[in-house]
């Protein structure tokens, strides 16, 4: 009988070391101990993340010998593609496939002068805010550091957009709003990120890196200390009894806590200035006097307003706020001083869209210590 392997599979059996996910230093550490110098180390490196290579046989700049060693011993990897869908409205979604069989989505989101690419950072998530999908699936892992930048380096060859520093507009931007709070999967998130911001990895410009977090107050000073990206707050409540309800972890890290990390997020200057997430849920969170409220919590914040209208699914108690009531709120946040823009939902029809992306792993139940 034939065994028939999808790509994830083939991953799993292939012993070989992945370089995909080692920063600069640990890939010189590779170089050196293959008995070459530490310039040899950074030349991989580059041929990974800036050329976005797949086989050493391409590093023309390596002898053949050390090229056929690097294959014997190392592989560069990519997550395996289980899924793509294309939306009528040109966004793009991805089931990915990792080694051990989890699975999680990225999307693809073009624009006419920008593109942006939605980076999972968990498969499942362990918060449960009440109106996300994702939040319907117990957290099954963290992604590591290679599966987060492998998601970036895989865009890259489905648009064909190597070498990285090539200009382009089907990937401009980064938002780490995928599946997963990144802040709980703070040190692969980071490590990623910093090959992604590398100028000689990816080459992304931090200001074009977006993190989002539901509020993990401890990591929003990391987040500003170590990586300096742009910071997103999913705030969906401004009260914190309703914000408990929607944001459980409000409960842990109540909006006062919160709000204060962000007036310490960098220097209270507009480059870094703040989104505040708000998902629009009809008469539970959209009246004039919650945008009122709103105006009043940011305060002296360097902040922008990001409305995102409810998308919905399945089993969901929620539902979209209407176009006027979006409008009145809007309308008050702009009254009160306060830049806001609505998020127009892209890729509804796959399932693309923010809060709709979930995937089918499981976490495997505990086998009992006496087995
Ligand atoms: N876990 C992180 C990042 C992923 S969620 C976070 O919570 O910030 C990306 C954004 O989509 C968050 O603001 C999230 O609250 C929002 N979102 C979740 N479910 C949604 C839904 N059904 N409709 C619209 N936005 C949703
Ligand atoms: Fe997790 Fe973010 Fe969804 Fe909340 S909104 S359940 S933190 S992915």
């Amino acid at each position: 009988m034939e065994l028939i392997q999808t790509p994830a599979a083939r991953q799993a059996a292939d012993p070989r070391t992945d370089l995909v996910g080692m920063n600069l230093d640990e890939i010189v550490a590779v170089a050196a101990s293959l008995g070459q110098p530490a310039y040899r180390g950074k030349q991989i490196y580059q041929w990974i993340y800036q050329h976005g290579l797949t086989d050493f046989a391409d590093m023309t700049n390596l002898c053949t010998a050390l090229r056929d060693r690097l294959t014997a011993e190392f592989r560069i990897g990519r997550p395996a593609i289980n899924t793509a869908l294309l939306s009528t409205d040109g966004t793009r979604k991805w089931l990915l496939g990792f080694g051990d069989h989890n699975e999680a989505e990225m999307v693809s989101i073009p624009e006419k002068t920008r593109g942006t690419l939605c980076v999972s950072s968990q498969v499942g998530c362990t918060l449960t805010c009440a109106f996300c999908h994702t939040g319907t699936q117990r957290l099954v892992r963290n992604l590591t550091a290679g599966e987060v930048v492998g998601q970036v380096m895989l865009a890259r060859d489905e648009y064909g957009l190597w070498p990285a520093s090539k200009g382009n507009i089907q990937l401009t931007n980064i938002v780490m709003m995928g599946m997963g709070e990144p802040l709980y999967n703070f040190d692969n998130v980071a490590k990623a990120l910093h090959i992604v911001m590398d100028g000689d990895g990816l080459a992304m410009s931090r200001r074009k890196v977006t993190l989002s977090t539901s509020g993990v107050v401890p990591g929003i000073q990391r987040c500003s200390d170590e990586l300096g990206v742009m910071l997103a707050i999913s705030l969906h409540a401004v009260r914190d009894d309703l914000r408990d309800r929607l944001v459980p972890i409000n409960r842990k890290y109540p909006l006062a806590e919160l709000l204060e990390a962000c007036r310490n997020y960098g220097a209270a200057s507009n480059a870094r200035r703040i989104t505040f997430e708000y998902v629009m849920l009809k008469d539970v969170n959209d009246s004039v006097a919650d945008a009122r409220e709103m105006v009043r919590l940011l305060a002296g914040i360097p902040a922008k307003v990001n409305l995102i209208p409810f998308n919905p699914w399945p089993g969901t108690e929620f539902e979209c706020s209407s176009g006027n009531a979006i409008a009145r709120f809007a309308d008050a946040v702009h009254e009160g001083g306060l830049v806001g823009t609505v998020r127009s939902p892209r890729g509804r029809d796959i399932f693309a869209a923010c809060g709709q992306l979930k995937s089918d792993s499981v976490r495997p139940r505990r086998v009992a210590a006496a087995e």
